[in-house]
């Protein structure tokens, strides 16, 4: 089998009530720039990043994959994947102008399709391919209830719908708000809400500073919060190391973390508790293997970020035995062939060959149009 063809891939999918937003950001539609890779046995394999839909950058992405690594690419056996990915990840040229950021998003679409190629060749999905098995129960936690935007009675009855309809055990609400205070009440508000025996994450995207952080979370302990997630600077690793050692609420992090590196410092210096990398922001699904390898050598668990809105990340969730409990978005449910399924919830291990990224047939016709 080999490469004859690198097509550019750029999907916009609008979020849950047209606009979202967390201490950070404010976005209304999820990005899946990326690529379709051709084979000369007519086999098309699927890979994309998670952006927050900024067509600029969402095309420096996709040039970079085409035009850079397309080259390289063209002639090779795609099913060779980690030798591949080896030869690109070295590549002199690319590395020099980065090592992360864009050339790093653009290697890991390439790498996912590249896998999404050898476990469609092989009638896999790609869980299988890598060791999983079916029995696992994989845990879905949901996130797309506790948006900061959303007013407090919406939040309220999203997350109980959640949990009452749904049979979700677990929600992640977003804190970091203006008002700490307000911050306490909406957490308080959702734990009365659902009661004691469901767990609740709680998500700052690194905008407290370390005193507010170490306050905040000393109040948060009231509510039984399972980790707070990037309560400061992503790549702040002695605030964290600092945090860890004062506040007694677990931390998460690692959905802006670029390379196994960055992981291997977090972890050796005490920094994270629940480890979240991501296949699209890491260099793909290889590198991702690397990092849960890592935390599983630490004991930690590995509870990835979902950039690619779980498609890809419940395979090798299902595969990774450091992986139990996995984000569920699901902005990209009705744009893609085979979207994630949770029952009561938890994952259902997918049937389908390949890596989970397949566009649907409308999603592609509304790409051809862009
Ligand atoms: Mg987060």
């Amino acid at each position: 089998m080999k490469i004859t063809k690198l097509e550019p891939i750029i999907l916009h999918a609008p979020v849950t009530r047209g606009g979202i937003a967390d201490s950070t950001h404010r976005l209304t539609h999820w990005g899946a720039p990326g690529v379709a890779i051709h084979t000369d046995e007519g086999q098309i394999g699927y890979g994309f990043s998670g952006t927050h839909a900024h067509l600029p950058t969402d095309r420096l992405i996709v040039d970079c994959i085409v035009d850079s690594y397309g080259p390289l690419l063209l002639g090779k056996d795609p099913r060779e994947v980690r030798a591949i990915w080896e030869m690109l990840h070295n590549q002199p040229e690319i590395s020099w102008v980065g090592r992360a950021g864009i050339t790093h998003l653009a290697l890991g679409a390439v790498d996912i399709a590249l896998w999404d190629l050898k476990a469609k060749d092989l009638g896999l999905p790609l869980w299988r391919l890598l060791g999983g098995s079916a029995s696992k129960r994989l845990e879905a936690y949901n996130t797309d209830g506790g948006w900061l935007n959303w007013p407090l009675e919406t939040m309220v009855s999203d997350c109980k719908r959640l949990v009452e309809e749904e049979g979700y055990k677990a929600v992640k609400l977003k804190v970091g708000g203006p008002s700490s205070r307000e911050d306490l009440r909406r957490v308080e508000a959702v734990r009365k809400a659902l009661g004691p025996d469901i767990r609740i994450m709680t998500d700052a995207n690194g905008r407290w500073t370390l005193p507010q952080a170490i306050q905040t979370a000393r109040h948060l302990e009231d509510f039984d919060i399972v980790w707070i997630e990037e309560p400061i600077g992503f790549d702040d690793l002695d605030g964290h190391r600092r945090l860890a050692e004062t506040i007694s609420t677990p931390i998460a992090l690692g959905e802006q973390l670029y390379m196994t590196a960055q992981f291997r410092d977090f972890i050796e210096a005490g920094a994270v508790h629940y480890v979240q990398p991501d296949v699209v922001r890491l260099a793909g699904i290889t590198e991702f293997w690397q990092v849960a390898d890592l935390a599983h050598c630490y004991e930690l668990p590995v509870v990835p970020h979902v950039g690619d809105m779980c498609q890809v990340h419940q395979h090798v969730c299902f595969a990774h035995p450091a992986c139990s409990l996995l984000e569920y978005i699901p902005w990209l449910r009705d744009w893609m062939e085979a979207p994630a399924r949770i029952e009561a919830g938890f994952y259902v291990a997918p049937d389908e060959p390949g890596a989970g990224m397949t566009p649907s047939l409308r999603a592609l016709a509304e790409i051809n149009k862009a």
